[in-house]
């Protein structure tokens, strides 16, 4: 298939995206030809300011444009307790929630020997330095429920556990509105293991 270069190179950029095949770079491409060129412009700033302006937080590794993040220096959170989440995804999704006060770790991954991911690949190091703030009390450790992630979770419990600090396990259960008879089997054991006094 014939491109001029300037939309090849377009549909190229588009594919770099997760989730994107070729034939929807080639549609967004195409789109793009039919966008007006100030706002062609400002979805190319866009971008361009997103990579230059964000950075991770020094403190926890969450994404932010001010070092420490706004999470870290707001002085009405709860500084005993630290959320330890895989992706600043999973912060947003927490904040969203509205519901959780305290801090956050963002560990940028689990740890995965398939896949030669140790302990030393991940944001871990920097999360045993804060630990040494006695102010802190409780580690939620809200991996993903995954092989991965409860390893991770398993690691810095272990890590954790001379010190004192309390850590806990979020519960994973079943999504709702989920039919027990679909829940694969982890997904069920941790429903029950997670299960409480009604
Ligand atoms: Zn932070």
């Amino acid at each position: 298939m014939y491109y001029p270069e300037p939309i090849s190179k377009l549909i190229d950029s588009f594919m770099k995206l997760p989730g994107i095949g070729p034939k929807t770079a080639a549609r967004l491409a195409f789109f793009v030809l039919t966008m007006k060129e100030d706002t062609v412009s400002t979805f190319a700033k866009a971008l361009i300011d997103a990579k230059r302006n964000l950075m991770y937080c020094s403190v926890c590794g969450h994404i932010t444009d001010v070092d420490p993040c706004q999470i870290c220096s707001d002085k009405q959170r709860d500084i005993s307790t630290i959320c330890v989440v895989q992706d600043p995804k999973d912060v947003i999704a927490m904040e969203k929630m509205r519901d959780y006060q305290g801090l956050y770790h963002v560990l940028h991954g689990a740890i995965s020997p398939m896949d030669g991911v140790g302990p030393e690949d991940i944001n871990v190091a920097s999360l045993i330095t804060r630990l040494q703030d006695e102010r802190i009390q409780e580690l939620i450790l809200a991996t993903n429920p995954t092989i991965e992630g409860e390893a991770t979770a398993m690691y810095i419990s272990r890590l954790v556990k001379p010190s004192g600090i309390r850590t806990t396990r979020i519960a994973h259960g079943l999504p709702v509105g989920g039919d027990l008879e679909y829940a694969d089997e982890v997904t069920l054991s941790k429903a029950l293991e997670g299960r409480r006094e009604l």
